[in-house]
Parts: structure tokens; C-alpha cells; sequence
């Protein structure tokens, strides 16, 4: 199914706006709108894949406090369908074949998921709940990242984002984990490279949670360059900033661990002085965003603090840098546990991926970003 939207017009702002000023960015009257004016808008068509078996898995059922609720997706379709779709391609997300989900993980592993969803689910590990309803979402989640990156490549669009559940970027080769039973981005970048004929790809991972399933899988590929910025202590517990990968990938993984309370000064100056400087020396043929929202300051599982407007930079830096080497994006909803934050951040990320607003460049912070740099700059011209 593919629906599109009349042209949208003025976007109404939002009910209780918030301004990032501290920073002193020059925007109308000195504040940044976090609903984009429609100029900022249309620099290439993107796609919204999503499907409705991403609202029936639920880890309440059998662990009634859990963070990730269809709540989040819900919330995200609300503002979105509020701002016309801000003029996306929708698209149903088709299922991922075993075939695909097998190009990272061990055949046993899908059969074990497959096998656990069908017998009305279980507890996988402390935090990784599936139901009967479970192994179909999954395999819309990972569907959904694999007809992205088909569509990416074959032209149809210049970006796109993938709002599925359940995530993936926990998920390892043989072990779901983390609220992942499947890695979405692993499985679309690993299908990109076997079947669609690109040879060099960046996945950047700005969930706050280190994307351990992600950097296992290509931790030896230097066809992947895997980034991850993520939260230093937080589950899993993985991600040293001196870890950079082994054998033939060592240099292509880049952690950078940022201390709890970090805010975009930190955030968006590793991103533009190391991750982006690296990448745009690797010259990725497509770019994969392990978008997570759970950095934002009112997230309820980490300490950061980011906002909408920090995401949304972010999307503008990755934007220009891809630009640059001509690469389309695509980015795949990993975690973010507020709804009321999703529902900002989604659609302020989405309009600045599709969007011409400049990214506007910060100093380098003097901590975190020069001891990353320090290591980074083994492998890279930074
Ligand atoms: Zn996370």
C-alpha cells in the first residue's frame, strides 16, 4: 500500500513548544522550532515504513512495568498523521523472510524465537519478553528495515525511516537480548551488501544503549563501519571506547562511551569531529541510523540530555555528510521509552533528514572529544 499526502502547508506549532537557546543559535527571533517551516522541507522524498503488528507485541503481558510499550509507535503515528505525514511515502513494511534474518543470525536462534512465540511466548533473559503475537512483529520490524534499504538503493527515495517494533540493535548473532530478538539494521546492511551490490556501509548508533548486537556481527568487516555513541555505564555494559574492532575491522568500530548528564555540546561534537570525519574517509555507499531516543533528558532509563532539536542536528550532520558522498539514509527506530519524547524527536529527525536546514557546527568539547579523537586517530585522519 502506498498513500501520499496532499502538499502540507504551514505546520501548526506545538502546543507547548520548547526552545533550545542556550547555545544561541540564530533561528526565528533566536529560538529553534521543533515543527520545521515547510521551506526547510522537500530536499528529496523519504519514506515511512511502518506495519500494525509492531502495536501487538506487548512485554506486559508478562512483565506488566516494562518500558517498551506499543504506546511508543502509537505516539509517534499521532504527531506524524498530526503534521501530514510532514508529506512521507507511507509504506506498508512487508515480512522479512528466515532467509534474510539468517544472513546475521544462526538458523537455530530464529527457530528457537519462532518456536518460543508459537507456544504463547516466555521470558527470554531479565528484560526480553516475546508473546504469540511477538515473532510477527519482529519479522515486520526486520522486513521493514530490508525494504528500506532496497528502496534506498534502487533509487526510490533519498532517505527513509523505519518506526517498527520490536528493535534490534541488542540482538547477536545466536541471542536475543536487550528488548531485541532480531538486529534489523544488521539484517538490511548485510542484505545491502550481499544482494544489492554496495560494498561500503556507515551504521551510526545514537541510541543511548551501546549497540552490542550491531558491533559483534561486523566487528571483523571492513566493509561496515560501525559507530556507536552511547551512554557510559548503561546495559550492556559493552562499547570501551578502546575497543575499534579485530582483524580485518580493527578501526572500523568507533565507541564513544559519553559520561551520564552528557548534553549535545558532547553528543554533536563527537559526532561532527570524529565519527563524521572518519566516515566521510571511508565514503559509505549508504548510510543505516540506529535511531534512538532514549539520550533525550526526559527519557525514564538513561541520564543524558538531549532534546528534539539535538536529534534533529544530528539528522542535519549525518544528512550533509551523506550528501556529500551522495549515499541515501535510512534510519531504523531502536529505543526511546518516553512516548510524549518520540513524538517530538521522531518527527524533528525525520524533517531534518529530509529537510535543506543547515547543520550548524559546534567547538569541540574539550574532554570527551579529544580523548576519543586520541584513539580514532589511529585509523582515521581526524
Ligand atoms: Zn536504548
Amino acid at each position: 500500500m502506498s498513500r501520499r499526502p496532499a502538499a502540507i502547508g504551514p505546520q501548526p506549532l506545538p502546543e507547548k513548544p520548547q526552545w533550545r537557546t542556550a547555545r544561541g543559535w540564530r533561528t526565528l527571533q533566536g529560538r529553534r522550532p521543533l515543527v520545521w517551516p515547510t521551506f526547510f522541507l522537500r530536499a528529496g522524498c523519504l519514506l515511512y515504513l511502518h506495519h500494525r503488528s509492531s502495536l501487538e507485541h506487548d512485554p506486559r503481558v508478562l512483565s506488566p512495568d516494562h518500558p517498551d510499550a506499543p504506546e511508543r509507535v502509537q505516539a509517534i503515528e499521532a504527531a506524524m498523521r498530526g503534521q501530514g505525514w510532514l508529506g512521507c511515502e507511507l509504506r506498508d513494511a512487508p515480512a522479512a523472510t528466515e532467509r534474510e534474518l539468517e544472513l546475521v543470525h544462526a538458523a537455530e536462534h530464529v527457530t528457537r524465537i519462532r518456536e518460543l512465540c508459537a507456544a504463547g511466548g516466555g521470558q527470554i533473559d531479565a528484560d526480553t519478553f516475546v508473546g504469540e503475537t511477538s515473532y510477527t512483529a519482529a519479522l515486520h520490524a526486520a522486513g521493514a528495515a530490508c525494504a528500506m534499504a532496497r528502496a534506498l538503493v534502487r533509487g526510490e527515495a533519498r532517505s527513509g525511516f523505519s518506526v517498527t517494533r520490536p528493535a534490534g540493535h541488542h540482538a547477536e548473532h545466536e541471542r536475543a537480548m536487550g528488548f531485541c530478538m532480531f538486529n534489523n539494521v544488521a539484517i538490511a546492511a548485510e542484505l545491502a551488501i550481499r544482494e544489492l551490490g554496495i560494498e561500503k556501509i556507515l551504521i551510526l548508533d545514537w541510541d543511548v544503549h551501546h549497540g552490542n548486537g550491531t558491533a559483534e556481527i561486523f566487528r571483523r568487516r571492513a566493509d561496515v563501519l560501525f559507530a556507536s555513541i552511547h551512554q557510559l555505564g548503561l546495559f550492556p555494559g559493552t562499547g570501551a571506547v578502546s575497543d575499534a574492532g579485530s582483524g580485518k575491522g580493527l578501526g572500523y568500530t568507533i565507541n564513544v562511551p559519553v559520561p551520564r548528564g552528557s548534553d549535545e555540546e558532547v553528543w554533536i561534537s563527537v559526532l561532527e569531529h570524529v565519527i563524521l570525519p572518519s566516515a566521510l574517509e571511508f565514503r559509505p555507499q549508504l548510510v543505516l541510523i540506529s535511531a534512538g531516543f532514549d539520550a533525550h533528558r526526559d527519557d525514564p532509563l538513561a541520564d543524558c540530555q538531549l532534546e528534539a532539536s539535538s536529534f534533529a542536528q544530528m539528522a542535519c550532520h549525518v544528512r550533509e555528510m551523506a550528501s556529500s558522498v551522495n549515499a541515501p539514509i535510512g534510519a531504523v527506530l531502536e529505543g526511546g521509552y518516553n512516548p510524549r519524547v518520540l513524538a517530538e524527536c521522531v518527527p524533528a529527525t525525520i524533517a531534518a533528514l529530509d529537510g535543506t536546514m543547515p547543520a550548524e557546527s559546534i567547538a569541540p568539547d574539550p574532554l570527551v572529544t579529544s580523548r576519543v579523537a586520541a584513539h580514532v586517530g589511529h585509523y582515521w585522519t581526524l
